[in-house]
């Protein structure tokens, strides 16, 4: 009985598999060349600061509009892109475009907001970020200041030395560098004092709960002492409610994005949303 259930089992998950794996070469095939067809473009979510409710910058996200499928969201083609390769093409154009729409921000009277930029562990890997994110500063006149480099704890992770020199090189061009989906990863609060970074962000799953885990509040308070202790801005995603803000303010956490403050936009409402901002 068990055999015959156990290989029925076995058959049905190996098609599965097969039609995901297929799934996938076509992802990729249809990927390639996607930037330049007009199907990839980025949409930007305001990250406020906490004490006054100011916007400070935004976060390009990457959207694709599939001829066939419709918007295919990021969890599923960056990780295509990144597992073929595809990423780094894809990752200069992103870098590009963000700072090319971030030089479109500023105001008269206020300090321009920044633009933080999603990067793989793949191209953190490839070596030539640094150039890449040179040459795009140069060719958009966007001060280094302005940019922000986010890193997940995982591309950082294993090659920690080599990892904290790369960091060290682009820090020391005036760009920051932000630590994504903090609290996920394996290092926790210790790794702060080995990898170089100017903040970090706060996972939105400990946000998400942050009114009724009495220990995601703990952890998150936590968080940011210590961060605060080391002169690392702290950043929460995913703040969808208003009690969330108010218990992140409460216990010092310095800015935040979430769709209670402001969901991801083209980037023409960005650029609105920012003059508006400015009383212009
Ligand atoms: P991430 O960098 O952690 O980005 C935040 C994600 O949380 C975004 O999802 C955003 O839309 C979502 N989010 C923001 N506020 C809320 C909220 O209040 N509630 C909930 N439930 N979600 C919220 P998105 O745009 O689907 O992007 C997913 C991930 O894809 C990103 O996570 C990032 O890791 C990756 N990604 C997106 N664009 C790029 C890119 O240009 N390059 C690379 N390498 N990765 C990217
Ligand atoms: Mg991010
Ligand atoms: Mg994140
Ligand atoms: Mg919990």
């Amino acid at each position: 009985q068990a055999k015959v259930a156990g290989k029925g089992c076995y058959r049905f998950y190996s098609k599965a598999m097969d039609q995901a794996v297929e799934r996938r070469v076509q992802l990729e095939e249809e990927l390639r060349g996607a930037w330049e067809r007009g199907e990839l473009s980025l949409h930007y979510q305001p990250i406020y600061r906490l004490a006054d409710g100011r916007p400070m910058g935004a976060e390009a996200l990457c959207r694709w509009e599939h001829p066939r499928l419709g918007v295919v969201p990021p969890s599923v083609f960056i990780e295509v892109a990144e597992q073929s390769g595809l990423i780094e093409a894809l990752g200069r154009h992103v870098l590009v475009q963000a700072c090319q729409d971030a030089a479109t921000w500023k105001q008269p009277g206020m300090e321009p907001p920044f633009v933080s930029v999603n990067i793989s562990p793949r191209q953190l890997r490839s070596g030539d970020l640094p150039d890449v994110v040179a040459s795009a500063l140069q060719a958009t006149g966007v001060a280094p200041q302005q940019l922000h480099l986010e890193l997940t704890e995982t591309a950082v992770l294993g090659d920690e030395a080599q990892a904290s020199a790369l960091l060290s090189r682009l820090r020391a061009t005036g760009v920051k560098v932000w630590l994504d989906d903090f609290g996920t990863g394996f290092s926790g609060l210790s790794h702060l004092r080995r990898v170089p970074v100017d903040g970090v962000k706060i996972d939105r799953s400990f946000v998400a709960d942050v009114l009724r885990d009495p220990d995601d509040l703990a952890l998150t308070s936590a968080i940011i002492a210590m961060a605060h202790s080391l002169g690392i801005t702290v950043v929460a995603e995913g703040i969808e409610a208003e009690g969330q803000y108010a218990v992140l303010r409460e216990r010092g956490c310095d800015q935040g994005q979430g769709f209670w403050l402001g969901r991801p936009m083209p980037a023409n409402d960005m650029r609105r949303a920012f003059r508006d901002a400015s009383g212009q």
